[in-house]
């Protein structure tokens, strides 16, 4: 039968019926070693304990009130955010897309709060993902997203990734903002050296610029930091967050300091479903697990490891991958194979892995995924990897 779902996926052949923290399992009891984690989503695995039970906790006392009330499991979610981070507000939403329109509304308020409507463009950099609405794919600049979707939302300025003088020449009097990912995850891993992001801050500081950052995907202890931007001691103006930070509930956030959000004011902006408390019950359980002694070193121990151990599968696959990138458990392959083969031969040793831009494959598993857990992955990787080198040898004879 075919489906009645819109075909805009390409989804694999599988269904999933539970799932016991970095397992997946299908319904015929074949189990996943899931290092996609939902696209950085779920951060505690699946299933955790402590969600599960914050989230039927709050669904047997009240699901959504609107945000014409007070939300208390918010006020505590977005104090905790702001204590934690250089911001001193945040807003709530569902996603990335959203938490990243919010933050485009946001710097382009300041300016007009400032006197200067006419500022309004946000210079963004090639490889970029931002989001799927009809703004956040102006912003990512990706023409396969764009065309075909009707004129592009003006107001985005595209400068390739490092290219520091295409950057100055794009800043203009119509600039209100830089906005970029502290590492690129659709765009295939890359990331933004320290030098360069201090050297974005040096210049929005110059010309009276917001700098926003989206760390969608690499918040919230993907990189060993809460925030990945941190490593570089670098701050943003504002910052979206989300994947990560619901655990797998739907949650986005728009965090900024009070000077940054000086224009958003009673009606200036709004979401029915942003911040209920469904939402707001699960992002508090998440952060007391995130939050807690010594998570964030587990996180990074994970990380060292996975990333030692695929040193050595690259050395004996070295055409099948050529480099590992990212830090922490954002970690990325490139190929010497077409990343889709390669996902699928992972598939068949019943291990989760990511497809991204630039020919890589996005490792992400959860954050507490265990040693033996890096092992058995390294392992499935390595058969993986000599079973597409077979072919390439076969095909090349
Ligand atoms: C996934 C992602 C988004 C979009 O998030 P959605 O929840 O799909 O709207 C935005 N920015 C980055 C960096 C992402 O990885």
């Amino acid at each position: 039968m075919t489906s009645a779902l819109l075909p805009t996926y390409a989804r694999a052949p599988i269904a999933f019926e539970r799932g016991e923290g970095a397992w997946l399992v299908t319904r015929d009891g074949e189990r996943y070693l899931d290092f996609g984690a939902g696209i950085a989503v779920n951060a505690l695995g699946h299933a955790h304990p402590h969600l599960v039970e914050a989230l039927t906790t709050q669904a047997q006392k009240l699901w959504h009130t609107s945000n014409l009330f007070e939300i208390p499991e918010g006020e505590r979610l977005g104090r905790r955010l702001v204590d934690a981070t250089f911001a001193d507000v945040a807003f709530f939403a569902n996603s990335g897309a959203e938490a990243n329109e919010a933050a485009i509304k946001m710097a382009r308020k300041y300016h007009a709060a400032g006197g200067h409507p006419e500022r309004f463009r946000i210079v963004t950099f090639e490889g970029a993902f931002h989001g799927r609405t009809l703004a956040t794919i102006a912003a990512g600049g990706q023409q396969k997203y764009i065309d075909g979707f009707g004129p592009k939302v003006d107001g985005f300025d595209q400068v390739p990734f490092g290219d520091h003088d295409a950057l100055v020449a794009a800043i203009g009097p119509e600039t209100a903002a830089l906005m970029i990912e502290p590492i690129q995850g659709e765009g295939g891993i890359r990331t933004v050296p320290t030098e360069m992001l201090r050297g974005l801050r040096a210049l929005c500081d110059e010309h009276g610029l917001l700098l926003i950052m989206d760390e969608v995907q690499t918040g919230v202890g993907r990189t060993g930091r809460l925030f990945a931007h941190e490593w570089a001691g670098v701050t943003p103006d504002i910052m979206s967050a989300a994947k990560g930070i619901g655990g797998g509930f739907p949650l986005g956030v728009c965090l900024a300091t009070a000077e940054a959000a000086r224009g958003m004011t009673a009606g200036s902006h709004g979401t029915t479903f942003g911040g209920n408390p469904l939402a707001m019950a699960v992002g508090n359980a998440v952060l007391d697990v995130v939050l807690a002694d010594g998570f964030l070193d587990h996180v990074l121990r994970m990380g060292l490891l996975l990333k030692q151990r695929l040193g050595a599968v690259i050395d004996r696959h070295p055409g099948v991958i050529s480099e590992i990138r990212g830090t922490g458990l954002i970690l990325g392959l490139k190929l010497g194979v077409p990343n889709t083969a390669f996902t699928a031969a992972a598939r068949d040793e019943r291990l989760l892995v990511i497809p991204a831009g630039d020919n890589v494959v996005r490792l992400l598993p959860p954050l507490i995924v265990s040693e033996a857990e890096v092992a058995e992955a390294v392992e499935r990787l390595d058969a993986t990897a000599g079973r597409l080198g077979a072919q390439m040898r076969g095909a090349a004879e």
